[in-house]
């Protein structure tokens, strides 16, 4: 698959962009209008910059405004696609896109638009330059993919083709499968993007809220499956005008929107091979035919299987280390050569790390996942170029392979065993087996604050290396703002990650620390008994205003009885029609805190309607004079 991107999709002048571009190994790019206009660069330096970069320039855009207009503004119209013609050509570009009339059309009349369609085609074959048509999805008579398919065919010009784009396409909810009826020759270029479903007007949508595959709720894998089925072979390119994308760091942003279409190309081809075209026979061997369109395909993995461990690194241990107690963990020792301590409660471990802290206070820093192979999951996520964390390692210790998440985060691949266990605990201490309380504990899920940068770019980085599916985002009031919050999980539940947009950080010396909270969450079998002994224990729990209690009732209508357990403890409650969840939240440490939960029936959920309640407290702790 020939890669491709818009100048547009990201921050800088257009040589930044360009380089950035060329650094993240996109094939070609698409030059738009703007970027150049204001560019100190003459087009023939663009065009050596470009030779010399590697990229192809393959396609000029927008072209607005054309078709359906009165002979006098076709007159002017005209002389404008000239200029342009002969721009492309100091360019060395031959593909431009013109978009359907939005503004200055009057006519609505498809003899007359192919006319003038059939005249500028004659103009460009002149120049030696190919028109893309592409129907804009607010376009103000052709606004249909077919729409704009039918006017090609109609002028029958072959410097005259179609530009498909998913947002378009997907953002009218059109069916993609005629895509398969257009042939493969007048398809001169594809665009995609992705974007979450947002009910608004589709021309704000559009310009504000595209984002890179994956990062999104479109169906691109199908979407691709059927352009790859009609014959095309030409360049996809990411066209996303998103306002977050455009102010954030340009070779950073490029990375992201590569691993995008490398993911994408992935999915393609999964569609394909489990989508036969219609018509075709059963046994499959129509799925597996050979297109125009190589698709590559990238190592397999499963979703993991549960968390294999949590880390947080702190320079003074001791209120960790007090906190871990109180919840019940056991302390296993400390490894043999390293400056690290290992807790755990049943399946749940957490790693207490000393060594060079990056934050004054306690913060997570890593995650351990259980995988099939690390080394194929590995192999996987740095294909998709995800950066590789190096870990030193003495020769008779399990070597970790790990990457680095979007938000620093380092996440390890493990080898997960059967019963549960991890074969490196045997590194740490005596290499005893110490019995402790809670032997049916795991980590029940890890919430992260992201930067609100980098949140997009988290959400693709988990999905496409770790496998994990993201769930529809949820808002959750909080006094500093409303907290965008996405579930990342698999299918069975066994790993839960939440992702949350962090506030953004207000002074330099908040932006030097990590200040946002985030939470480690461990489920038990037995979420009362678990906090009586915590309690027993001398813990600290996040105290929950006696409002709560009260609406609780008003919503549930509790056994009394059960009711005041729940206050007595500082314990949260949440119901659904699948099961109920009892949890509770300790104390803040540096930037950290732990959550115990229990999940009775199938519960799937993290008790959201108590959020707000959890963020308000916090909140409130923090800024008590
Ligand atoms: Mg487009
Ligand atoms: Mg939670």
């Amino acid at each position: 698959m020939r890669t491709g991107i818009a100048t547009v999709c990201l921050s800088g002048t257009l040589k930044e962009k360009m380089q950035a571009c060329a650094i993240a190994g996109f094939d070609g790019i698409e030059i738009f209008e703007q970027d150049l206009v204001t560019s100190s660069l003459s087009p023939e330096e663009v065009r050596t910059m470009a030779a010399d970069l590697g990229l192809g320039l393959d396609l000029y855009q927008p072209f607005r405004d054309f078709d359906g207009v009165t002979p006098d503004l076709l007159k002017a119209n005209l002389r404008r696609a000239e200029a342009k013609f002969r721009l492309m050509s100091r360019l060395g570009m031959d593909t431009i896109l013109v978009c359907s009339n939005v503004a200055t059309a009057t006519i609505d009349d498809d003899g007359l638009r192919a006319s003038q369609l059939a005249e500028l085609a004659e103009l460009a074959g002149d120049h030696g330059v190919k028109v893309a048509y592409e129907a804009l999805a607010w376009g103000k008579y052709v606004n249909d993919y077919e729409h704009a398919h039918r006017l090609v065919e109609m002028v029958d010009h072959p410097n005259l083709g179609t530009c498909l784009d998913s947002f378009h396409i997907l953002s009218r909810d059109w069916d993609t499968a005629p895509i398969e009826n257009i042939s493969a020759d007048k398809i001169f270029f594809v665009q995609v993007a992705d974007a979450p479903k947002l009910s608004m007007d589709v021309l704000s949508w559009s310009r504000h809220y595209r984002v890179f595959p994956g990062e999104g709720q479109f169906e691109l894998a199908k979407f691709m499956g059927h352009v790859v089925r009609a014959g095309y072979s030409g360049p996809v390119s990411l066209e996303v005008f998103n306002d977050v994308f455009r102010q954030s760091d340009v070779e950073r942003t490029a990375v992201d929107a590569m691993r995008s279409l490398i993911w994408l190309e992935e999915q393609s081809a999964k569609w394909l091979a489990g989508n036969a075209p219609e018509g075709s026979t059963a046994n499959g061997t129509a799925s597996r035919r050979r297109y125009p369109m190589e698709l590559a395909t990238l190592p397999k993995v499963n979703e993991p299987a549960g968390f294999n461990f949590a880390e947080v690194k702190a320079a003074d241990t001791a209120q960790l280390e007090k906190l871990l107690g109180q919840l019940g963990f056991a302390f296993e020792g400390r490894h043999r050569t390293k400056d690290v301590q290992l807790w755990t409660m049943g399946q749940a471990r957490v790693i207490i790390n000393e060594q060079a802290p990056t934050h004054a206070g306690p913060a997570i820093a890593a995650l351990g996942f259980d995988v099939d192979s690390p080394v194929i999951a590995s192999a996987r996520a740095q294909q998709l170029k995800a950066p590789v964390v190096a870990r030193k390692v003495q020769a008779d210790e399990e070597v970790f392979q790990g990457i680095s998440a979007p938000d620093s985060t380092e996440i390890f691949l493990c080898q997960g065993s059967p019963d549960g266990t991890a074969a490196w605990t045997q590194e740490f201490g005596e290499g005893l087996e110490h019995p402790s309380a809670g032997a049916a504990a795991v980590i029940d899920h890890v919430n992260l604050a992201q930067p609100w940068q980098h949140f997009d770019e988290a959400v693709l980085f988990y999905t496409s290396a770790l496998a994990l599916e993201p769930q529809p985002f949820a808002e959750v009031p909080s006094p500093s703002g409303l907290v965008r919050s996405q579930v990342m999980q698999t299918s069975d539940g066994a790993v839960r990650l939440v992702l949350n947009l962090a506030p953004v950080q207000q002074s330099p010396a908040q932006q030097a620390h990590k200040t946002y909270q985030e939470h480690i969450a461990f489920a038990v079998d037995d979420l009362v008994s678990a906090a009586r002994s915590a309690r027993h224990r001398g813990l600290e729990f996040l105290q929950i205003p006696a409002n709560y209690y009260e609406d609780l009732d008003a919503r549930f209508d509790l056994e009394p009885g059960f009711l005041a357990t729940l206050q007595e403890l500082n314990l949260l409650y949440d119901r659904d029609a699948d099961g109920e969840f009892l949890h509770f939240y300790t104390a803040t440490v540096g930037s950290v805190f732990f959550e115990m939960v229990e999940r009775r029936g199938s519960y799937d959920g993290y008790g959201a309607p108590n959020a707000p309640v959890r963020h308000a407290v916090q909140y409130d702790s923090l800024h008590r004079p």
